[in-house]
């Protein structure tokens, strides 16, 4: 019998020997020097991986709700009027935190797998908002958002734009600097390849200067940036600070997978990504499963989510693809969560992975429908990677 499945789930995801070693590092103390120095160029890295230059980057302890809890806590106040762009579940959340906060949130979305319009987004924005705030890849649904276009009408609109990036980071293209992005978060679990544990949040300046210029105090203690912005500052000037103990052994593996990233270079890793994500459309266009993301240009490279075909029980051919050792997940988005399941393809994995889920995708679409004839998607995938 199998025991350890090959993880291909929308986060957590594989990681590799040497993250898994340096989780098995000694603990040390979180102001030793040698910690310091692994904080800072944590730091650092991530700076890369956002490509952010100025403001701050945060590594906290957290999942990635922390990242959404801390972004909205920050930068409203009471009343501050908020768009959110919500392509599923995840963007509905971030509506539900922003409104938590007193913010009067307007949400624009459409039917599940689409995205609303520039020109929706653009009649909303005309009314002014503080901010606008979007999924780039909402992972109920496998929609990709187009940010860069909606980063260029939040600017023209003098907005802030805030990127939920969790299912996007390391595995999609984001440079902040250059999208005119103010504020993007992910976590630890999902393209950057670590453990779950840490809330990772790239802050421009023009969000630091808002959240300076605030009126009120930041209703939440933990995840409150004057506790945290000095903290931050100080480890990657290399000097040590306290406000709450850092996840030590989760930012050291951080840290490792960080410098793996960096080693394949972002450039290298996103066209990974892309012909990953091909390779695996490719497999599932062969046998014949539909997509929830309806367009072709707004399906995400870090993860697919295909519809079950006609006749199907989910829950039985989710549990054979796991007698084959691959786990995938069950729909999410509750509108639709029994018409689909979802492959994560993102982080550390390569074509070897995508053919062995797509062999097992294929072997039990042929033990529920005994129609089917296994062999086509692994073939289509080999051949789109190929190409
Ligand atoms: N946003 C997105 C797009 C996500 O995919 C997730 C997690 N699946 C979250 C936010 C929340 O992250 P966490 O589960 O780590 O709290």
């Amino acid at each position: 019998m199998i025991q350890n499945k090959l993880l291909m789930i929308p986060g957590p995801v594989e990681m590799t020997p040497q993250v898994y070693a340096a989780l098995d590092a000694p603990i040390v103390s979180h102001v030793a020097p040698e910690f310091i120095e692994i904080f800072g160029q944590a730091l650092e890295r991530l700076r890369v991986v956002f490509r952010v230059t100025k403001g701050q980057v945060f590594i906290l302890a957290g999942s990635g709700t922390l990242a959404m809890d801390s972004a909205a806590a920050n930068l409203v106040e009471s009343g501050d009027r908020v768009a959110v762009i919500s392509t599923g579940y995840f963007g509905d959340r971030m509506a539900e935190i922003y409104a938590r906060y007193n913010a009067v949130v307007e949400i624009i979305s459409e039917n599940p797998g689409t995205i609303p319009s520039l020109e929706k987004v653009e009649a909303i924005l005309k009314k002014g908002c503080k901010l606008l705030s979007v999924t780039q890849v909402d992972t109920s649904t496998g929609v990709l958002a187009n940010v860069r276009e909606l980063a260029k009408l939040g600017k023209e609109y003098g907005t802030l734009v805030v990127v939920d990036g969790v299912c996007s980071i390391a595995g999609e293209e984001l440079p902040m600097d250059e999208w005119g992005v103010d504020l993007a978060f992910t976590a630890s679990q999902k393209a950057l390849a670590a453990p779950p544990g840490l809330a990772l949040l790239a802050v421009g300046s023009r969000a630091i200067e808002t959240f300076k210029k605030r009126k009120s105090k930041v209703f939440n203690y933990y995840a409150d940036w004057s506790n945290w912005l000095p903290v931050m500052e100080a480890y990657e000037a290399r000097r040590s600070a306290y406000f709450g103990t850092p996840a030590v052994q989760l930012v050291t593996a951080l840290n490792a997978s960080l410098g793996e990233i960096l080693s394949e270079g972002m450039e290298n890793r996103l066209k990974r990504h892309i012909k990953l994500a091909c390779a695996c459309r490719a497999a599932m266009e062969a046998l014949r499963l539909g997509q929830i993301p309806t367009h072709p240009d707004q399906r995400a490279h870090t993860m697919s989510a295909p519809r079950y075909p006609a006749g199907i029980n989910g829950n039985e051919f989710l549990q054979r693809v796991a007698q084959m050792g691959v786990q995938l997940a069950g729909g999410l988005h509750p509108v639709i969560r029994t018409e689909y399941f979802r492959i994560g393809h993102m982080g550390k994995i390569g074509i070897g992975e995508i053919l062995t889920t797509v062999a097992a995708i294929e072997t039990a679409l042929s033990s529920c429908l005994p129609s089917f004839t296994p062999g086509v998607g692994v073939e289509a995938a080999l051949k789109a990677y190929s190409s």
